[in-house]
């Protein structure tokens, strides 16, 4: 029979990142993986997508499955593998608030994703509450906030220029209403950083707060809310190298502690009564769990903190170092074919993470990855990557264009009206 680990509230996580091949700095699962090519035979699989998911951690996987034996629903029992399980849940927040660098006093709610974590943001906004977000953004900024007055800024051409704009914008608000900006650190198209520090000290000069997207910017580059000075960060954690289906708001938590929960429901709530009038009466609880209702993802949680611990563990630089490699060889690469046009907003010199977009001119970009699938085992994405007004732009044409996410816009010979990513991490 298995034993139960001697203590609920160790560290998550045993394996040793020391283990790691130089090259690859964290192992992953998957790496073995061999597709079937049309031209006959097989070939080790190259995935190329990290920023649409990464593999889990080798170590992730152990650590969820060293759980597995003692499952058990968290807060809601006295038995021992319910306690387990809510000491692993607890912990699991306390060691991603480590990993983002929280002040005293922040808090990390677990969701489902990111774009489950900029809703909850949304949904909590205070009354009147203003909204700044620049047209590049991710579908999952772009489009959460709903109800607000949004401002949606255009697409800046420069980090300096982004900064510009966003000052420009927020001095002409009302400086005494509630006001929220909401900014990715790093692009999912182009992959280049946003200027997050000087963005935040813009917003906070004129009364708003900032909200960091961090989905592509946490697997690949350290994220340091207090050094940032963003009010909340949100990230998920299949980008981060752990399974689907957990992800994080970390930050303030006065704007959530005054919001109706997110969910209503067991969990959320801390008293539930019968009123004389026949009515109900809900004291909610005022921490992360309002808007955690319902029996939580402790394993999703886990698996999270578990990617956190790795990538501390091992650090970023080996990681970077890597990331930087493969770009600059994809970049040399495609620099050989005269019809390959790689999409930058910033320019080409820009500081970038390990993600990066291009088009073939002359080629309909679904046919040329699903080509590049089926004859090499290379796995990249295509589409509009859901930033349509970003890419429209960064193709030539309008923001305001119509498009699909992933359709096969044009044929062979019509030009590119979607784009190919390539995309890379740890195990690439
Ligand atoms: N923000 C950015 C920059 C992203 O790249 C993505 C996903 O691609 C998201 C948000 C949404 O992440 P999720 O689909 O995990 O909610």
């Amino acid at each position: 029979a298995a034993t139960a680990p001697a203590t609920a509230v160790g560290p998550v996580g045993s394996a040793d990142p020391a283990g790691c091949s130089a090259a690859l700095p964290l192992p992953v699962l998957g790496r073995d993986v061999t597709v079937p090519l049309v031209t006959g035979g097989e070939v080790a699989y190259a995935a190329l997508d990290y920023a649409a998911s990464a593999p889990a951690l080798q170590r992730v996987w152990d650590d969820v499955a060293a759980y597995a034996p003692y499952y058990g629903s968290v807060h809601r029992g006295a038995g021992y593998l319910s306690q387990l399980s809510t000491d692993l849940f607890e912990n699991s927040r306390r060691t991603v608030a480590e990993f983002l660098g929280c002040r005293p006093g922040d808090q990390v709610v677990f969701t489902r994703s990111t774009t489950d974590s900029l809703n909850l943001l949304a949904h909590a906004l205070p009354a009147g509450c203003e909204v700044f977000v620049f047209e590049t953004e991710h579908h999952a900024s772009l489009l959460p906030w709903r109800g607000a007055r949004v401002t949606y800024l255009d697409a800046p051409r420069t980090p300096g220029r982004a900064v510009e704009t966003l000052e420009r914008a927020l001095a002409d608000r009302d400086p005494h209403g509630p006001a929220l900006v909401c900014v990715t650190g790093a692009s999912n198209v182009t992959g280049e950083l946003w200027p997050v520090r000087e963005l935040a000290a813009a917003a906070h000069a004129h009364g708003a707060r900032i909200v960091l997207d961090a989905a592509q910017l946490a697997p690949h580059h350290p994220v340091d809310v207090a050094e940032l000075d963003v009010d909340w960060v949100a990230f998920s954690g299949h980008k981060l190298y752990a399974p689907f289906g957990a992800g994080v708001l970390a930050g303030r938590t006065d704007w959530l502690r005054d919001a109706e929960p997110y969910l209503a429901g067991g969990g959320a709530s801390r008293t539930v009564a019968r009123r004389a009038d026949g009515g109900v009466d809900v004291d909610w609880h005022t921490t992360a769990a309002r808007h955690e209702a319902g029996s939580p993802n402790v394993i999703g949680a886990y698996a999270v903190a578990s990617a956190c611990e790795a990538l501390t563990a091992a650090g970023f630089d080996a990681l970077v170092a890597r990331e930087r490699e493969l770009i600059a060889r994809v970049r040399e690469g495609l620099a050989e074919v005269p019809e390959v046009r790689v999409l930058s907003l910033f320019g080409d010199d820009a500081p970038r993470v390990g993600v990066l977009s291009f088009v073939v001119e002359g080629w309909n970009s679904s046919h040329f990855a699903a080509a590049l699938s089926a004859e090499y085992g290379i796995g990249v994405r295509d589409g509009l990557f859901c930033a349509h007004p970003l890419v429209r732009t960064l193709l030539g044409g309008s923001p305001q264009e119509p498009g699909e996410c992933g359709a096969p816009e044009a044929g062979p010979g019509e030009g590119s009206l979607n784009a190919i990513r390539v995309s890379f991490g740890a195990g690439t």
